[in-house]
């Protein structure tokens, strides 16, 4: 059984994989990484089996209807991302404490799946104006990317009430401290 879910969503840029990737790094937090499954093409720099489980269009629809995943999202069109049963297996056989990073509609769902032992943090940022500048900064997104994420994220922003925390990301550390303490705390409780 898998002790307690770690649930980290938020508009792409508002720095949650930052937050996320300081938190499995503190070994006491014993937080195992829910890689995740997506049809979007590889990064520069990401590993298959780390970053996250890349297949094809057809390969992760066919998968939709084989009802491998707990969750799934067309979080951009032709462009899905979801959990995988045999990834929570896996992690779960471990005995670990999950985090996730998914998007918005994805968080809300595996809290409301796991009310008592999730915890969900939407991490917020400043301003729209302020998310356009970090996309900007990105060098991995193309112009067509970059818009699409920032159009998404108006939406993204109304769903910070079904959660149980909201970070305002206007200073990376700390968000970062206030993301830990909040963790500490529901991990020890
Ligand atoms: P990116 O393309 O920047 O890696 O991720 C785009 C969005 O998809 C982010 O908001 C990320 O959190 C979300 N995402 C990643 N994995 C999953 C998943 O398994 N399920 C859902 N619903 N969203 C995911």
């Amino acid at each position: 059984m898998a002790e307690k879910l770690v649930i980290f969503s938020g508009p792409s840029g508002a720095g949650k994989s930052t937050i996320v990737k300081h938190l499995r790094d503190i070994d006491e937090f014993a937080l195992a990484f829910s890689i995740s499954a997506t049809s979007r093409p590889k990064r520069e720099g990401e590993m298959e089996g780390k970053d996250y489980y890349f297949m094809s269009v057809d390969d992760f629809r066919s998968r939709i209807e084989d009802n491998d995943f707990i969750e799934w999202e067309e979080v951009y069109p032709k462009q899905y991302y979801g959990t995988l049963k045999s990834e929570i297996t896996r992690l779960t056989r471990e005995g670990n404490n999950i985090i996730f990073d998914v998007d918005v509609v994805g968080g809300s769902n595996i809290k409301r799946m796991n009310r008592d032992k999730a915890i969900s943090v939407f991490i917020k940022p400043p301003s729209m104006e302020v998310l356009e500048e970090r996309l900007e900064q990105r060098k991995t997104e193309s112009e067509e990317s970059k818009q699409k994420r920032l159009k998404k994220a108006k939406l993204e922003l109304t769903y910070a009430r079904r959660f149980d925390h909201v970070i305002t990301n206007d200073d990376l550390k700390r968000a970062t401290i206030e993301a830990e303490k909040l963790v500490r705390d529901f991990l020890t409780e």
